[in-house]
């Protein structure tokens, strides 16, 4: 049984005072689902410190190398000495911003995995790449590119992310989203076996907002999201946890 996954990417938002954000939370992530927070990597420590027990906290990103002369990097090491738990990899804004290709998020992911950090490996594909009937194949080459082998349920979660739906207010229909997470656990299966694949959790992520989450959680093989701007407060995250409990 695969538990449910609320998680929010604050990507670069939040002083230390958004961190009284987490407390508004507490509550709802005492319930079934479990609920991760990937703040900037400078709260982590203090994000981790102050969520407790109920709320795991995650990095956004992290260097393939374990130390060493790389300035402005943050190791997988260094992440989980803070306080994490998880780690973001692959996001499409690292894609586009740092031109991360699928070989480096490979890399980043076994450096996460030696230190003992969760994934959230984030695959997706671009408006023109879903016109052209392309997504699927897009799909399956980050999943089989960005994936190193030894995945397991435990140490890997696999977030599908339409790049055209993330930040903008649009989502694929149901069927859209259903398609996609039947293939990729069809792809995990095929790979990883049917244990494994069966036991990697699966979350949609593209402008969920509490109108949408109940509707988006319906849909089979969807296991909880990533949600980028609406966990940033808890009026919003509350509701989007909830629809998931
Ligand atoms: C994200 O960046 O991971 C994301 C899903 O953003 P938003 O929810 O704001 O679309």
């Amino acid at each position: 049984m695969r538990r449910k996954l609320a998680a929010g990417n604050w990507k670069m938002n939040g002083l230390s005072a958004a961190l009284t954000e987490i407390d508004g939370m507490q509550e709802a992530a005492d319930g079934a689902s479990e609920v991760l927070l990937c703040p900037p990597a400078t709260l982590v420590a203090q994000a981790a410190q102050r969520a407790g027990e109920a709320i795991a906290v995650g990095g956004q990103d992290c260097h393939a190398q374990a130390s060493g002369a790389h300035t402005g990097d943050v190791s997988a090491d260094m992440l989980r000495d803070a306080g994490a738990a998880y780690v973001i990899l692959g996001h499409s804004e690292r894609r586009t911003d740092h031109d991360e290709r699928d070989e480096d998020v490979r890399d980043k992911c076994r450096a996460a995995w030696e230190a003992g950090l969760t994934v959230v490996l984030c695959c997706g594909e671009s408006l023109a790449e879903r016109e052209a009937q392309n997504t699927l194949d897009i799909i399956g080459g980050q999943l089989a590119g960005s994936i190193p082998d030894g995945a397991t349920g435990h140490n890997l979660v696999v977030a599908y992310e339409p790049i055209w739906a993330i930040g903008t207010g649009k989502v694929p229909t149901t069927d859209e989203i259903g398609e996609v997470h039947d293939f990729m656990r069809a792809r995990l299966e095929r790979r990883f076996g049917e244990g494994v694949g069966r036991s990697v959790r699966l979350l949609y992520g593209g402008s969920v907002k509490p109108g949408n989450a109940a509707e988006i959680f319906a849909v089979s093989n969807v296991d909880g999201a990533l949600v980028g701007g609406a966990s940033l407060k808890a009026a919003d995250f509350v509701p989007i946890i909830e629809a998931l409990n």
